[in-house]
Parts: structure tokens; C-alpha cells; sequence
């Protein structure tokens, strides 16, 4: 077994044999021509040619890769028309009588070379698609047909480089992984490698002799490594890894776009729980119906300073934008207890879990907290934001917190700043005393979120960060499931919607017991949302109210 490493840049498993992909680089010859104007309009014909051509593969990327990964094609076309290539090769014809096969080879090995001597890395990836389209040129300019790729059986695709080109016109049901010995991240190839979902591994320095055809191999996107005539022991083991990888899949392509919704016609929403603006790929991936919890307290705690208005702003809106309309609830923050942050200068405590936490900090610090909900309102004129306060335990906090935010409002407006005006506002419940005052709470909001770790901690008495009493923290605890059921009443009673953002939200054993109470929303990490629309819609509500 040969184990080789390489830059991972797209994750996943690949089984299969090897097919060595080489081009048939054309050898382009100087020769002198006396009708120069003739030759240029050769070129202006290969120009045209290559336009039809990347026109063709545009509209097949669309198909296969969507607009994103077909955008490569759009480039190439820009650059085929690019003023300062076809005066150069326009030059050369003319400047020195030469064949336009050679000014254009001449034009495109300059122009590549211009793109790697860049600094910056995302400019010198640009180089092999100036190689590309260079290609491209002297193929239609001398009537050779590009190199193709065809095989009967998917396989594990190892070359030097490739072009997007060449990657695209491959056919995608064929092509297990890319291996490439050079090639960058940045590179369109890459990029389109993740469009494809095909794992795919570079700057591996793989052979590309001939006895690498057919050779079996497994490449393994999650640690960048290739495995050629892979031991037995390796071989089952990345088979049950791939197995999984395709489970997953699956439940992936089957279940995107669709509703979360029981046999018997009950719907929930089902959001995502992120803690920083590099979840919201997994959220998109995901299909998440909305963000139930940003838990924005990360932002203070990857900082060494409380971080000012427009910093929070940024991030807000950006995922507020990401998410498009869908709803994003902004957690304030929830520092204290296990999350401390050195610069806030709390005081030490005998009991932190149950000591200045959360909303507490906000109520009794005003400034840190104001700040938060003007980049928090700012961010709301930009997507459908809403705003959740953290460990409530009374009337009376709620009443302030809406004085607060009523202020924060008063400020905007008198600035002229845009905010979504009627911005909901939601409460988790996390303390037992919330869950006895629910029906009052929920005539004050416009939702609750269920906070089932803390709720959990605080009505058994079980510090949820004490390891050794792990056998005690039972968040089945039929206390904790009739105080369950008593917030969605309460919620409902006092006309707000209810939901669940702890982890207990992802118990898949709980579901329809959920669905039964009449939750309105779970929302959970990125990758529990498709096995938990599998579980929504295989349950049926009413049979198991009957069997209950
Ligand atoms: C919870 O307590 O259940 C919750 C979602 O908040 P956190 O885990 O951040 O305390
Ligand atoms: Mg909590």
C-alpha cells in the first residue's frame, strides 16, 4: 500500500480504481505568412469558435453545477474577448508575420505568467484559465478537437492539473474524486469539485505513469490522503466511512426542500442553532427553515475587548442577509457561568451558574447591552432578524428589557437609522420559575425558546458541567417533560408561539412527544435538521396521542 498526502479540498470518500487523465498538448509551430490581414481574420474566427464553444459548456455547467459553478465559463468568454490579449496577438501577427497559432500561444504563455508572478493567491489560480482559453484558441484555430475524457466505469480521475474546462466536460456520473499533483485551492477546478460534491485532493504528488491505470485506490477528502492498493484493514475500514457518507447523502438529496410535516398533515419549523458566521454554510447545506439560536455571546468571547456596534453589525446582517427572508433569532448575550470572558471583569463566585449570568449582566450593565441591540435592530432592516433574551425569571425583566429596546428604537429613529419595526421579541425559558409564569411571560412576547440544557440544570439542581454527576442529568425527567408541556400551554395561552433551542430539541426519541405537546419549532445543530425532517415526517401525531 502506498499512502500519499496532499491539500484536501473538498471532504468525502472515494473508492475505486484509478484513470490517468492526460492532455494531448499541442506542439504550435512559428511560421512566417505574408497575408497577415488573412491571419487575423483566422483568428477572428477561432475567437468565435471558442465562444460558441464556451457558450455550450456554460449552459451545461448551469445544468449540472448551477449558476455559481458555471461562472467560471462566463470568465473565460470575458477573456477571450479581453482587449489587451487580442491586441497582443493582433501585434505579433502583424509586427512580425507569423502564424496566429504562435502569437497566440506567444500572447497566452506571457499573460499566465503575468497572473503567477501576482501576489495575490486568488490572481495566480487565474493563470490556468488563461492557459486554458489559450488552449482553446490554437485547438480551434488548427481543428484539433480537445482532449476528452470517457470511461464505462466511475473512477478516481489523477492528473497533473486540470482545467475547469476539462473538468466540466467530463462526465460528472463517471468521476469518483480528482487527484492532481499541482492546482490550487482557489482554483475554479476546485471550486467546481465542491459544487460536484466530489471529493477531490490536491498537490499530491501522485505518478501519472501508464501502470497507474486501474490500479484500485481510496482517497480520503477528510484527511487528504490517497491510499493506492490500499490494505484489507484500511479498505473495510474507509468502505464503512464512505457507507456513512452516503447515508448522509442521501438523506440529504431526498429530504431538501421538503416540508416538515407529520403523516398526518402537523407542521414545525425546524431551524439551526450557530454560534459564528462560518456555520451558515452547514446551515444552507442543511436546508434550516430559519436560525432559532445565534448564540452571539461567541462574538464577546473571540474577543479581547467588548466589541463595538458596528463589528457586532457586520456579523448580524451578514447572516441576517445569508438567510435570505427566513427568520434569524439573535440570542443576546449570554456570558457568565461556563462563559467568561476575562475583559467583562466579573466578580468570582461561589455558584456562577447561578450567579451575575446573562440577562442580568445586560440589566445591570445597560451600556454593553445597548450596543448589542442597536447592531442587533440595525441588522434587522437587512433580512428577518429577532431578538432573544436568556435566562429570564420574571414579568418584571421582560417589561424592563422592553423598556430598553423601546429606547434603543427611540434612538434609531431619531438618527433616521433603518430598523425592522415590528421585530419580534422572545424570551427562553431556561428556569423553572419561567416555566410557572409562562402564560403571563407570553402575554408580554412574542415567543419562547426552550432552553432544555439549563432548564435541565436548573430544576433537577445538577450543575451541567459537573462530569461526575452525568448519571443524574436526565433531561427525560418526567418533571421536565410536564414542564414541557406546561410552556407550550403558557405560550399558547398568552398568544406566543413556542419552540426548543437546547439539545434535547435533536432527541429524535422525543419527537413526537414534541409534535403531541404542540411545539411550534426545534431548532437544532446543522447537521441534526435532515435526520430530524426524517423523523417529522414519518411520525404520525394522532396514533401516537392514541397509543399513548
Ligand atoms: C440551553 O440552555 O438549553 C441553551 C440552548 O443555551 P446554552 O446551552 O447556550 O446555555
Ligand atoms: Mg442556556
Amino acid at each position: 500500500m502506498l499512502v500519499l498526502e496532499g491539500k484536501a479540498v473538498f471532504e468525502g470518500i472515494a473508492i475505486g480504481k484509478i484513470s490517468v487523465y492526460k492532455k494531448n498538448e499541442q506542439s504550435v509551430k512559428e511560421e512566417k505568412v505574408t497575408d497577415t490581414a488573412a491571419e487575423i481574420i483566422r483568428y477572428e474566427n477561432a475567437r468565435k469558435m471558442a465562444a460558441d464553444q464556451l457558450q455550450a459548456l456554460y449552459d451545461k455547467a448551469v445544468k449540472e453545477v448551477g449558476e455559481d459553478g458555471a461562472a467560471v465559463f462566463e470568465a473565460h468568454q470575458m477573456m477571450v474577448e479581453d482587449g489587451d490579449y487580442i491586441d497582443s496577438v493582433e501585434n505579433i501577427i502583424n509586427s512580425e508575420s507569423v502564424n496566429a497559432e504562435s502569437a497566440v500561444s506567444r500572447t497566452g504563455e506571457e499573460f499566465r505568467q503575468m497572473f503567477l508572478d501576482m501576489e495575490d493567491e486568488y490572481f495566480r489560480g487565474r493563470a490556468a484559465d488563461v492557459k486554458d482559453i489559450t488552449e482553446r484558441l490554437i485547438s480551434c484555430l488548427s481543428g484539433a478537437a480537445k482532449a476528452g475524457f470517457m470511461s464505462d466505469e466511475p473512477v478516481i480521475v489523477v492528473a497533473d492539473d486540470l482545467a475547469p474546462s476539462e473538468t466540466v466536460q467530463m462526465d460528472k456520473d463517471k468521476i469518483l474524486s480528482f487527484v492532481t499533483v499541482h492546482g490550487s485551492a482557489n482554483s475554479h477546478t476546485s471550486i467546481l469539485a465542491k459544487t460536484m460534491n466530489i471529493p477531490a485532493i490536491m498537490g499530491c504528488p501522485v505518478s501519472l505513469e501508464d501502470d497507474m491505470n486501474g490500479r484500485m485506490a481510496v482517497v480520503d477528502g477528510f484527511e487528504g490522503k490517497v491510499y493506492i492498493d490500499p490494505d484489507p484493514d484500511i479498505l473495510a475500514l474507509k468502505k464503512k466511512l464512505l457507507e456513512k457518507e452516503l447515508e448522509k447523502k442521501e438523506l440529504l438529496e431526498k429530504l431538501k426542500g421538503k416540508d416538515n410535516v407529520t403523516l398526518d398533515g402537523q407542521r414545525i419549523d425546524i431551524y439551526a442553532n450557530i454560534g459564528n458566521t462560518k456555520d451558515l454554510e452547514l446551515v444552507l447545506k442543511n436546508d434550516a427553515g430559519g436560525i432559532g439560536l445565534f448564540r452571539s455571546e461567541f462574538i464577546y468571547l473571540g474577543s479581547d475587548d467588548y466589541p463595538a456596534e458596528d463589528e457586532q453589525f457586520e456579523i448580524y446582517k451578514k447572516v441576517a442577509e445569508t438567510m435570505g427572508g427566513k427568520k434569524v433569532i439573535i440570542r443576546t448575550l449570554d456570558i457568565g457561568a461556563d462563559k467568561q470572558a476575562a475583559y467583562f471583569n466579573l466578580p468570582a463566585e461561589e455558584n456562577p451558574a447561578l450567579g451575575l449570568r446573562a440577562i442580568r449582566i445586560c440589566l445591570t450593565r445597560p451600556e454593553i447591552f445597548k450596543t448589542q441591540l442597536r447592531a442587533i435592530l440595525r441588522a434587522s432592516a437587512f433580512g428577518k432578524v429577532a431578538i432573544m433574551f436568556p435566562m429570564i425569571i420574571s414579568v418584571d425583566e421582560v417589561k424592563k428589557i422592553k423598556e430598553i429596546v423601546a429606547g434603543v428604537k427611540a434612538e434609531l429613529d431619531a438618527e433616521g437609522r433603518a430598523y425592522d419595526k415590528d421585530i419580534e421579541l422572545g424570551i427562553m425559558i431556561e428556569t423553572p420559575a419561567a416555566v410557572m409564569l409562562a402564560e403571563e411571560l407570553a402575554a408580554e412576547v412574542d415567543f419562547f425558546s426552550v432552553g432544555t440544557n439549563d432548564l435541565t440544570q436548573y430544576t433537577l439542581a445538577i450543575d451541567r458541567q459537573n462530569q461526575t454527576l452525568d448519571a443524574f442529568y436526565d433531561p427525560h425527567h418526567p418533571g421536565l417533560l410536564k414542564m414541557l408541556k406546561m410552556i407550550v400551554d403558557g405560550a399558547h395561552k398568552g398568544g406566543a408561539w413556542a419552540g426548543i433551542c437546547g439539545e434535547l430539541g435533536s432527541d429524535l426519541t422525543l419527537t413526537a412527544e414534541f409534535l403531541a405537546m404542540g411545539y411550534d419549532e426545534l431548532s437544532v445543530s446543522p447537521g441534526r435538521i435532515l435526520p430530524l425532517r426524517k423523523k417529522v415526517r414519518e411520525t404520525n401525531v394522532s396514533e401516537y396521542i392514541k397509543e399513548k
